[in-house]
């Protein structure tokens, strides 16, 4: 995706992202009070507090291919179990009690907050169209940690895990 694609596809993706998040804010809880035993030892309390969960049937995504953008149609039609936006993530009513999922969008989170919007948005499109949805970079980080997390006890800070891999 070009510098330039991306300046015309930004203000109709952000506003869609906005509305999206301000149509479920009734339904959004703080993960904080999802009460998971082991988050809090990866992730800061304040993280945890702001970061919010929307259980959902079907994960919103953008209607990229009515903004003009018809070589995501996978990513946009596909079955997905979580997505995360800004500070807010969307997950499937059934992984409501799977940590792991969580975790994973929290790393979503943090990269989403130490990118900001618009470098989250330009690396993920760029990664998708790249590599595919699984080996795209963000993805790739996410899923990673998201392992580590799953198969050890061993306890990291997921934050500064992120913005350790960022910076590389
Ligand atoms: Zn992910």
């Amino acid at each position: 995706m070009t510098p330039e694609e991306f300046q015309e596809l930004y203000p109709p993706l952000l506003n869609w992202l906005r509305a999206t998040l301000t149509a479920h804010a009734g339904m959004a809880q703080a993960v904080a009070s999802r009460a998971f035993s082991r988050l809090p030892l990866y992730f800061s309390k304040e993280t945890l507090a702001s970061t919010k969960v929307v259980l959902v049937n079907w994960v919103p995504r953008p209607p990229l291919s009515k903004m003009g953008l018809t070589r995501f149609v996978e990513f946009e039609r596909g079955d997905l179990d979580g997505i995360t936006y800004l500070d807010t993530f969307f997950l499937k009513q059934a992984h409501s009690k799977n940590e792991a999922i969580h975790f994973h969008e929290l790393i979503h989170v943090v990269q989403w907050r130490l990118l900001g919007p618009d470098r989250f948005l330009y690396s993920y499109a760029n990664g998708l169209e790249r590599f595919g949805y699984r080996q795209s970079p963000l993805e790739v980080m996410a899923y990673d940690a998201e392992r580590m997390f799953a198969t050890s006890i061993t306890i990291f800070d997921a934050e500064k895990l992120v913005a350790e891999k960022l910076a590389l």
